[in-house]
């Protein structure tokens, strides 16, 4: 058999090894210095005023969801195309979750489908705290419009961009919070820069930025101008929420501070995938990802659409998979999911993400895939669906 090729591959540098190696060395494993180094130049990097780094994107989006009050009683809305991050932190915080459909070309929630069930949410009284919308695939969901019905119908925004690091928008960069509170990237390794496990949160406003940080670290704080008595001594620190250890360790900073100096390299290198894809599979019975003239994807991933439907699909998965092409599916609509039934949610809740789920399939992407490999892929895709 064929050498397998993933889906999705981490870029690691003598550089990053030298990087890591040098903490190792150092005073201080972890609450040392690099992580707020890495902070300081995320933020800078997207364009926010601060970030908060913490052990992975799904702590980011806990933390998140904490500082905006989401809570019993409160509804958050996403995506059902996306992970199923997005959407259980919504359930950490005693909140209830609904589901918007997706566009069917970007596959991100649709702002349109969004306005009609706010309008309806109004009239019955049942108006999300906040709508989490996801960047699928790297490319930007239309956030002028999210903003625009964010103030029209009082909710907040959160930005999961974990496929979009490097990713613009009208020419800025996705996480300068500029349309919503707070933005959140995964460095997991198949994303497009890695801490291994890892993620961070930004935002533009102080207070979520300082609950968010007192979240990450068992509630506590030090910082004597946010203490509710007088500090006796400088031993003095208060713990005055309930919080979790969701901190990143200056290893991993270590690792995400190197990695963010390539995060446009990354990006340039997937736009090459993107071309030789777009151009090689135009002809076959495929949709291929869309293309927005005001936004740059990150192009995290490369999904394409088989026209016949979800047996055809299946078929040429297996067959491409046997043949050691690591394709995937992302993803399964949240809401389909065992623990999400139970919740009450049922199939044809979402239409537009049922039928992208019959038919999607995410071909292999990553910046330094061999153009061999790609080859590979582009025709036993073409045999496949001759
Ligand atoms: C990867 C991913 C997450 C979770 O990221 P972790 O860092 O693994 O916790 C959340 N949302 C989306 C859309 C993702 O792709």
């Amino acid at each position: 058999m064929s050498r397998f090729i993933p889906y999705g591959r981490q870029d690691v540098t003598d550089d990053d090894i030298d990087a890591v190696v040098r903490v190792l060395r150092s005073d201080f494993l972890t609450q040392g210095p690099v992580v707020p180094e890495f902070e300081t130049a995320l933020a800078e990097f997207v364009g926010a005023r601060h970030a908060v780094a913490t052990n992975s994107a799904t702590s980011a989006l806990h933390a998140a969801c904490h500082s905006l009050d989401l809570g019993p009683g409160d509804s958050l809305w996403t995506s059902p195309i996306t992970f199923v991050a997005s959407s259980n932190c919504a359930l950490y915080c005693g909140a209830s979750v609904d589901f918007v459909d997706i566009e069917p070309d970007t596959y991100n929630l649709s702002a349109e489908a969004l306005r009609d069930k706010l309008v309806q949410a109004k009239q019955e009284d049942r108006l999300p705290k906040v709508v989490v919308v996801v960047h699928f695939a790297g490319l930007s969901c239309d956030m002028a419009e999210i903003g625009a019905l964010s103030r029209e119908y009082g909710f907040r925004v959160i930005e999961d961009a974990s496929h979009a690091i490097g990713a613009t928008y009208d020419g800025q960069r996705v996480g300068n919070c500029r349309y919503s509170d707070i933005t959140v990237f995964s460095f997991h390794p198949v994303k497009i820069i890695t801490t291994a496990e890892g993620g961070i949160a930004t935002t533009n406003d102080e207070t979520l930025h300082a609950r968010m940080a007192q979240f990450r670290s068992h509630g506590i704080t030090r910082r004597p101008e946010h203490l509710e008595r007088e500090a006796p001594g400088d031993w003095y620190y208060e713990q005055q929420v309930l919080g979790f250890n969701y901190r990143m360790t200056d290893l991993h900073a270590a690792l995400g501070l190197s990695q963010l100096t390539r995060v446009d390299e990354y990006v340039e290198g997937r736009e090459l995938v993107r071309m030789r894809y777009d151009e090689a599979l135009a002809t076959l019975p495929l949709r291929l990802p869309a293309h927005r003239a005001n936004r740059r994807s990150a192009l995290h991933l490369y999904p394409v659409l088989v026209n016949d439907g979800a047996e055809r699909r299946d078929a040429v998965f297996g067959e491409l998979r046997r043949r050691g092409v690591g394709v995937n599916l992302h993803y399964i609509p949240v809401y389909l999911q065992p623990y999400y039934r139970r919740l009450g949610f049922r199939p044809g809740y979402c239409p537009v993400a049922e039928w992208y789920f019959d038919r999607a399939l995410s071909l292999p992407m990553f910046p330094r895939i061999l153009s061999e490999d790609q080859d590979r892929v582009i025709a036993d895709l073409g045999e496949l669906l001759a």
